[in-house]
């Protein structure tokens, strides 16, 4: 049976400095990286330092090689979902989201057979909000270091 490639998905801020805001770097990276993408947020002007959230998945390799093309440019990428958290009045248990954490944050406790969300190890990728059929699950996004507001 054909292995599937690793997916990338994720809510990513790309700073840029007054050199660099004119670069026509999205087209670039969907052109030559098949990676596809996602305006959270904006606030760009040519000339001047301005960010950009974006929300970009794809193939994983392909997804970094665009990351580390954005980088070379000399645009500043930093994590744009400051901490996911769960309403646990509304998540039914179903455990969907435990296949797309991917480090294992999300747990099933075999006993009770409750889903178990451990915020300590969760790296706020955002993965478990796209999928959950509740929307139990919350991220907290930042545009420009300040908080934009949630998003389930
Ligand atoms: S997908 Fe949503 S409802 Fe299902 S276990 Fe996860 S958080 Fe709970
Ligand atoms: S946001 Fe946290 S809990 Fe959800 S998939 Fe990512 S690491 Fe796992």
């Amino acid at each position: 049976m054909e292995q599937q490639a690793k997916q990338y998905r994720k809510i990513i801020q790309l700073t840029f400095s007054p050199e660099n805001s004119g670069l026509p770097v999205m087209c670039h990276v969907v052109r030559a990286y098949d990676v596809t993408y996602n305006i959270v947020a904006a606030q760009t002007t040519l000339g001047k330092e301005g960010y950009l959230t974006v929300e970009m998945w794809g193939d994983d390799d392909k997804c970094r090689a665009a990351l580390q093309y954005l980088r070379e440019q000399g645009i500043i990428i930093t994590p744009a979902c400051s901490h996911v958290s769960r309403d646990d009045t509304s998540c039914m248990h179903c455990g969907m989201c435990i296949a797309v954490c991917p480090v294992s944050a999300l747990t099933i406790e075999c006993a009770s057979r409750l889903v178990l969300f451990d915020e300590e190890k969760c790296t706020a990728c955002g993965m478990c909000t796209r999928i959950c059929p509740v929307k139990a699950m919350h991220a907290e996004m930042i545009a420009n270091g300040v908080s934009i507001g949630a998003r389930a």
